[in-house]
């Protein structure tokens, strides 16, 4: 099949733009993806989707690749929205749901984005990708150029996960560590494109990466019996998801596939140590001030300047909702906390989420009974830094004294 899109359109001023050729950004801003809805309606059914394969290509009707051959696949699989009652009665809450993103190729969300964006930019002719990395974005690009057989570099800061340094380089790309943050690493790549021909994957500045992540919201939908909670907590770096959900409620709702067309709260949570969209938020201003020495393990939260700020804080404010800060040592600790209570493998970025969820229910701005979806963006392998605690040693000749034991966590 061919898709529905009909052309891009700059977020900042409306500009309209062709989507037949690689398109970056339009006075330094992101690019929405417009599609025919009326044809899209016409073309397919919810009952039909559900009858579809559990993947995000069963909204292909509502994604932006026109030839599915040119579909560059790793099985992205619908993930799971558990129901957490211990982590909820914890938090005072009796309807609390985790979204877990963990599940997707490369153990984080940034599967969604980066499936898209290679995906179009193998159809529009791409060899060689870059990207800018605090962490997962970088496996997932080398993961889908490697299976699309694509080139792929990728610059990271110094800082950036163990973990996310070796699986990039695993799936064959050209990793550099950089002395610099996630920005610097974002200036390189731009000055080095007309040089080394790459196409630039960095967050927001080609148009795709948006609409793998609207599958989120997509799927939420869908998994609700196409309705959506009362509030949603997402942890927000670049905040392409945010804006991407957001993107797809409007969408859903133009297609008449919503049951009850209420929209979620969007929180967008963050560390106190890069907290560039929250200073924003309370400021009252369009754009975020870009924050100076960004500091959090969170590495996906590490982003001191997001060129879709207006859009993220537009989302947000449409909403309802808020940008938030947790303070950043209790990361790690809920993030503990929530995995030992369910069995989910946490990212620290969710750990923020969930430390704004427990001052959100003390404040009483969240309703006990509300239906509440906090995104688990990636799993907690991917962060040993974060996961590191000392373990009691077993004795191999005798069995251990349990009474002897001191807990290291
Ligand atoms: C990238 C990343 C984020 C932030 O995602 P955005 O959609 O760019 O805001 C959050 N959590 C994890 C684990 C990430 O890798």
């Amino acid at each position: 099949m061919s898709s529905f899109v009909t052309h891009l359109e700059a977020a900042i001023d409306g500009t309209r733009l062709p989507h037949d050729r690689l398109q970056t950004v339009h006075e330094g801003r992101p690019l929405w993806v417009r599609y025919d809805l009326d044809l899209v309606g016409a073309a397919v059914t919810r009952a039909e989707v559900e009858r579809r394969e559990p993947t995000l290509w069963r909204y292909r009707e509502l994604l932006p690749v026109e030839r599915d051959e040119n579909v560059v696949s790793l099985g992205e699989g619908m993930t799971p929205l558990v129901r957490c009652e211990r982590l909820g009665r914890e938090l005072g809450l009796e309807n609390l749901w985790i979204k877990d993103e963990s599940r997707l190729p490369t153990g984080s969300f940034k599967a969604r984005g980066l499936v898209m964006a290679v995906s179009r930019a193998r159809e529009l002719g791409v060899e060689r990708v870059a990207i800018p990395t605090a962490g997962n974005a970088g496996g997932a690009l080398a993961a889908y150029a490697a299976r699309a057989g694509m080139e792929a570099f990728v610059l990271m800061p110094e800082d950036t996960p163990v973990v996310n340094r070796y699986e990039a380089a695993l799936f064959g790309a050209r990793v550099f560590l950089v002395d610099g943050l996630i920005s610097d690493c974002g200036a390189m790549i731009a000055a080095g494109t007309e040089e080394m021909g790459w196409f630039d994957c960095s967050t927001l500045k080609e148009p795709y990466r948006i609409e793998g992540k609207k599958t989120m919201g997509l799927e939420l939908a869908e998994q609700l019996g196409w309705r959506l909670p009362g509030s949603i907590l997402y942890p927000t770096g670049g905040g392409t998801g945010l804006i991407g959900m957001w993107k797809a409620f409007a969408e859903l709702e133009t297609l008449g596939w919503l049951e009850d067309t209420a929209r979620p709260r969007m929180y967008a949570c963050q560390s106190d140590g890069c907290a560039p969209i929250v200073n924003a938020f309370e400021a009252g201003t369009k754009h975020a001030e870009p924050v100076a020495d960004a500091h959090t393990i969170a590495s996906g939260l590490r982003v001191p300047k997001a060129v879709g700020d207006f859009m993220i804080l537009d989302a947000v404010r449409e909403s309802g909702g808020a940008a938030r800060s947790a303070p950043e040592a209790e990361l790690v600790p809920w993030m503990r906390r929530a995995s030992a209570a369910e069995g989910i493998s946490l990212c620290p970025e969710t750990g923020a989420c969930l430390a704004v969820l427990a001052d959100l229910v003390a404040e009483g701005a969240i309703d006990r009974k509300e239906e509440i979806v906090v995104f688990n963006t990636g799993a907690a392998q991917k962060y040993v830094e974060a996961m590191e605690v000392e373990l009691p040693r077993l004795s191999t000749t005798s069995p251990p004294d349990w009474r002897r034991w001191t807990l290291a966590n």
